[in-house]
């Protein structure tokens, strides 16, 4: 049996390795290919689902046992930001004083180091696990269009979707394991366009005002009562945006007027539920309505995965996690709309997508351990 010290410096030294292929969206810089290096001798038989430029891949490895736990991740980063004002080069992955330095070191290719660690170190002992898919895209901070989807279209076509995901965002805030997502707000977006009659403010019979149309529409539309949250997650939010309005001169009535609107929504809630709401509220006024479907809203319900992670986190920190729902979306919506459960758990992130993001090692060590708890209990 390694010892923990042997597990950090697995963890660190493979995620030193990924930080330094240099891999800002939609780029994957080599990750992928040096993952499938690493799992062949393991038994992991790799295949690429590359979309228009995107580097996608599945692992998979049959198991010993029953089941199909996936663990999802992305290979891709945010850009650097000003570059001098990193105290260490974003890509060189230094370590100094028990901190890892680097683009991606929270977000999120020390979690995917974490899992890679925490599969190799069980592989080695011959511990007998489910099958497992490890699933990577390099396009999860960009549009997400042919990032995980397509691995998950891919897997509903061969039949070959996982019971439960792990996704390895950072989703700790002050302690590894101190907070997990088991899902997410859905994200509805929509752009309001007013017609009116552009005129002369001192002959407005001639004219029609497309502000004064728009107005108690908006008003109307900010007052929504969007009903009861659902458990645990944060009520539904619709924030007015973007308004714009006249030509700048003070005395022409303005002919259109716009708005924009960025609605969170509760799974109490649904897409089609909005668009009637949104569509009462602009009841006789002239204004065309375009919705966007961004993300859908999911949930994880309390239950064996949940409950699998939890205590895995319990008997390696002693924390007692938070089941939490905040934050914006995440790739776990693709996953719990094919009907897979998903909770999401991975390092803190304190630091992401901001310049000088760091992760301390020892909290390497402590999800690898985490990781290796939840593989060797997972269950259907
Ligand atoms: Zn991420």
């Amino acid at each position: 049996m390694k010892t923990q010290q042997e597990n950090m410096s697995c963890a660190l030294n493979l995620a030193i390795k990924l930080i330094r292929r240099e891999s800002p969206t939609p780029e994957d810089a080599g990750c992928q290919t040096y993952i499938a290096k690493l799992l062949a001798p393991l038994g992991f038989v790799h295949t690429a689902v590359d979309v228009n430029g995107i580097t996608n891949s599945i692992y998979t490895r049959m198991g010993e046992r029953e089941g199909v736990l996936a663990f999802a991740g992305h290979t891709d980063v945010v850009p650097t930001g000003p570059i001098e004002s990193w105290l260490y080069p974003p890509f060189e992955a230094v370590v100094e004083d028990g901190i890892l330095h680097g683009r991606g070191a929270q977000d999120m290719k020390g979690g995917i180091a974490c899992w890679l660690a925490a599969v190799m170190q069980l592989c080695a002992e011959f511990e007998p696990l489910p099958t497992l898919q490890i699933l990577i895209t390099s396009d999860e901070e960009g549009d997400s269009i042919d990032g995980t989807i397509r691995i998950v279209e891919y897997l509903q076509a061969q039949n070959k979707l996982p019971d439960a995901v792990i996704v390895g965002e950072p989703s700790s805030a002050k302690l590894v394991g101190d907070t997990i997502r088991r899902g997410r707000r859905g994200v509805v977006q929509v752009r309001l366009t007013f017609q009116g009659k552009q005129g002369h403010s001192a002959y407005p019979g001639d004219a029609d005002n497309a502000i004064h149309g728009a107005a108690p529409v908006l008003t109307k539309i900010a007052s929504l009562d969007w009903g009861e949250a659902a458990d645990g997650f944060p009520a539904t939010s619709c924030q007015i945006t973007n308004f714009n309005a006249g030509t700048g001169a003070s005395n022409v009535i303005p002919g259109t007027a716009s708005g924009f609107l960025d609605i969170r929504y509760n799974p109490q809630n649904s897409f089609a539920q909005i668009q009637d709401m949104i569509h009462d509220a602009c009841h006789g006024v002239d204004v065309s309505v375009d919705f966007d479907h961004v993300a859908t809203a999911f949930s994880t319900p309390d239950g064996k995965l949940l409950d699998t992670v939890c205590d895995a986190i319990h008997g390696i920190t002693d924390i007692h996690t938070n089941r939490d729902t905040g934050g914006g979306t995440s790739d776990g919506r693709f996953f719990a709309a094919a009907g897979v459960a998903v909770a999401e758990l991975g390092l803190t992130n304190s630091t992401i997508h901001q310049v000088n993001e760091q992760v301390a090692t020892h909290e390497l060590d402590t999800l690898t351990a985490i990781y290796i708890e939840i593989l060797k209990t997972f269950e259907v």
